[in-house]
């Protein structure tokens, strides 16, 4: 062996992964059963006690989901991950191990709109108060700091028109406020983005977009850089303080740089329940091991579908990072210089009826509410995603009645332009 450090898309087709022991299997196996049978008695005691790790039951763990779970936290360069149902079940385990009702947590206000509704509504009803700022101003999240401040919440490209997050200026921000910064890395994946280099302490996926690419498979991952000390000022109990759960352990002092990863598996999802089902871990396992060539044909796609749509004329703007005289381009040649990502908006001349007739008359775009998907994808925010904003909130999220999302997929792009062409000039 090399002492070569390997590169991404070694670690994107090995990391975590060995030919399985018993049969030699090359391809990470399917371990569909829900329990494995212990050693003896003391070895079941230690597994529940946290003294040894090991499998028990795959609502805390399973094999194929671990070598998931290794692979992104390699990609990503965190110390631990956590793979869950989805990309919502990963954000409610992450903050039950933050906040207490009562707290607050500061999210960008340019987001995916699922999470937009869920920290609205859903989280206000466990008491966790979210504050929105503005990720175009940085002094908006330094304004929102208060004593019950918990976290920063960010996404890396942020939804819906793919613009570029100063991530490093916010780390700042929550460093001097003493929280963690949770990046949603989802539109980026780390092919183009790794948030932690930028001073991200935890990372977030839905591995349904990008990351297993095809979509077909829900899921979403938890990262822990393994960098924040989570002992200061008693601010996070569930962390610093004696778990009653496991005979009174303190998980920062056990588990050192990855006690964060172990707290979202024995306190979030051994107690709230949102398993991976391992055929979906093998599912999106399969799709990591293409993700940079995806990724890269995605990219160069959609920078090709939008410099073809800035030059049209039933066009009023493109907003897309990748395009050099974009709002977000220093942005994005600073934090993904291999590409902007493939998920964009764009406004037509003809207002919110244009935006509703393009959708139903494209044909190789399929009009539905996903992003990162091998094929070429389309909505109107503002009737669907974004349609429970009022006007005005639509419009500072992005989200303007005359605005379409596109996500660009991995087809022949002559054929995408084709089909825009014919839908926006019939
Ligand atoms: C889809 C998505 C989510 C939610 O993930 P699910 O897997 O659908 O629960 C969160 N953030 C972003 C940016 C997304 O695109």
């Amino acid at each position: 062996m090399s002492d070569r450090l390997p590169g991404f898309s070694t670690l994107a087709v090995h990391a975590g992964a060995q030919p399985d022991p018993t049969t030699g299997a090359r391809a990470t196996p399917i371990y569909q059963t829900t329990s494995f049978v212990f050693n003896d008695a003391d070895h079941a005691a230690s597994l529940f006690g946290l003294q040894a790790f090991g499998n028990i039951y795959t609502r805390i763990g399973n094999p194929t989901n671990a070598v998931l779970e290794e692979r992104v936290a390699a990609l990503e360069g965190g110390t631990a991950a956590l793979a869950v149902a989805s990309g919502h079940a990963a954000q409610v385990v992450i903050l039950q191990q933050l906040l207490q009702p009562g707290d607050e947590f500061i999210a960008a206000r340019k987001l995916y709109g699922g999470s937009i509704n869920q920290f609205t509504h859903a989280f206000k009803s466990f008491g966790w108060n979210v504050v929105w700022a503005d990720p175009d101003d940085i002094a908006s999240f330094e304004r929102a700091v208060t004593p019950r401040t918990k976290a920063i919440f960010i996404e890396s490209i942020a939804n819906p028109a793919g613009s570029i997050t100063d991530i490093e200026a916010i780390s700042t921000v929550a460093r001097k406020a003493g929280v963690p910064l949770i990046v949603d890395n989802t539109l980026a994946s780390p092919y183009l983005i790794r948030p932690i280099d930028h001073g991200a302490d935890i990372v977030v996926h839905s591995l349904t977009k990008f990351l297993g690419g095809h979509g077909n498979s829900l899921g979403g991952i938890i990262v822990d850089a393994g960098t924040f000390d989570w002992s200061t000022g008693g601010k996070y109990p569930m962390l610093s303080e004696p778990r009653p759960e496991y005979h009174g352990i303190r998980l920062q002092e056990t588990f050192g740089n990855f006690a964060f990863a172990i707290a979202c598996r024995v306190l979030g999802l051994r107690d709230l329940g949102p398993a991976l089902s391992p055929f979906n871990a093998f599912m999106i396992l399969t799709g990591i091991e293409t993700l940079p060539l995806r990724m890269q044909k995605h990219c160069d796609n959609a920078k090709a579908v939008a410099e073809f749509l800035a030059g049209h004329p039933a066009v009023a703007s493109v907003s897309y990072a990748g395009l050099a005289n974009d709002k977000y381009n220093q942005l994005a040649r600073k934090y993904a210089p291999k590409g902007a990502g493939a998920v964009f908006t764009f406004s037509l001349k003809g207002g919110y009826d244009a935006g509703v007739s393009l959708v139903s008359k494209l044909q190789l775009f399929s009009h539905l509410a996903n992003v990162g998907d091998t094929r070429s994808l389309v909505i109107h925010p503002a009737s669907t995603t974004h349609s429970q904003l009022d006007d005005a909130a639509k419009v500072k999220s992005g989200a303007g009645p005359d605005v379409v999302r596109l996500s660009i997929g991995i087809e022949d792009k002559e054929d995408l332009i084709a089909d825009l062409e014919q839908a926006l000039g019939a």
